[in-house]
């Protein structure tokens, strides 16, 4: 790491449920956890954070390298991460992966969005097509939506019993726990919005015709059961924060504080990891010698 991280952690700020109450309305969409007083105000403040998001996005492609080459190195713990993105419609998934998740190397990057399941999927249990997208050892995995719609979405629009989705909860936290097992780090991040928020969102998809292609009415639709949403959110966030897989919320209607947010967090975890490159596994003087010394082939005059 090439700077120190942040004391207390913005892990720590943002970490929700684990013994306590999960209470989304007491988080305000516009707040700042863990930014550091700024000399500088307004567009300033933006142009900083994004500023900061492309500097640790440095260091988390050289993280994500290291975690690579320890795999290849044959890393017996298999370690990788994953992270979990969820949010109400707008909530900026795809802005926080292009500008946070899109600094590492796509090579080490397993990004998978996840709408609603295909005829095949639905002849499945929930956490098939979950289980099929999961990172390689070495990889950076993530989740745009989660088998955690099977508990939102689902929940909502009453797509299966409640004694259905009920059960989730705790299947959802065995499975967690067996991937922390198998050297999963698990990032999970609820990016929440305000209500009125969403709308300006949605009205400048409406009014930009390059963003008509973003706009659902169905997502219209969706926002009329914001409450119930909300409620399975708080519910979902509540009973499936656990040690092996936290969840975190990120204040997330200042898209550059979001970012920042987010940046900080993979950070953190990358530096539990306590990454360096492996040691080479060849004789680096035997090995210099003999490119050094040539095979005698007269290549293009090399
Ligand atoms: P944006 O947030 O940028 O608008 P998006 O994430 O909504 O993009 P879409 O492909 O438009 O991307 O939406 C995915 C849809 O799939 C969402 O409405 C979501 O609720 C739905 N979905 C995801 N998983 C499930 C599931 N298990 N069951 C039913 N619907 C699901």
């Amino acid at each position: 790491m090439t700077a120190d991280l942040y004391e207390p952690p913005v892990r720590e700020l943002l970490r929700v449920g684990a013994g306590r109450p999960v209470d989304l309305s007491a988080i305000d969409p516009r707040s700042t956890p863990g930014l550091p007083a700024l000399s500088v105000t307004g567009p300033d403040r933006k142009s900083w954070a994004r500023a900061e998001v492309r500097r640790i996005g440095d260091e988390l492609a050289e993280q994500q390298e290291m975690l690579h080459a320890q795999a290849v190195a044959g890393d017996a713990a298999g370690r990788r991460m994953l992270l979990v993105l969820q949010a109400m419609d707008c909530g900026g998934k795809g802005g926080a992966v292009k500008r946070v998740a899109g600094a590492m190397n796509p090579l080490g990057l397993q990004i998978r969005a996840f709408g609603p399941p295909t005829e095949e999927e639905l002849g499945h249990h929930f956490l098939w097509r979950i289980r099929r997208a999961l990172p390689g050892a070495g990889q950076v995995g993530v989740f745009d939506r989660s088998h955690y719609e099977d508990v939102l979405v689902v929940r909502v629009e009453s797509l299966v019993p409640e004694e259905t989705w009920r059960a989730r909860y705790d299947e959802i936290n065995e499975f967690e726990a067996g991937l922390a097992d198998e050297g999963f780090v698990l990032i999970k991040v609820f990016l929440h919005i305000s209500y009125g928020e969403q709308r300006e969102r949605l009205l400048s998809r409406l009014t930009d015709p390059t963003k008509h292609w973003k706009y659902h009415p169905g997502d219209v639709d969706a926002r009329t059961k914001w409450p119930d949403y909300q409620a399975a959110y708080t519910e979902a966030l509540s009973r499936c924060a656990t040690d092996a897989a936290p969840w975190f919320v990120v204040p997330a209607d200042r898209k550059w504080y979001r970012d920042w947010a987010l940046a900080h967090l993979l950070r953190e975890h990358f530096a539990d990891l306590e990454l360096s490159y492996p040691p080479a596994r060849f004789d680096l003087r035997k090995e210099h010698a003999r490119l050094l010394a040539g095979d005698g082939l007269k290549v293009n005059g090399g």
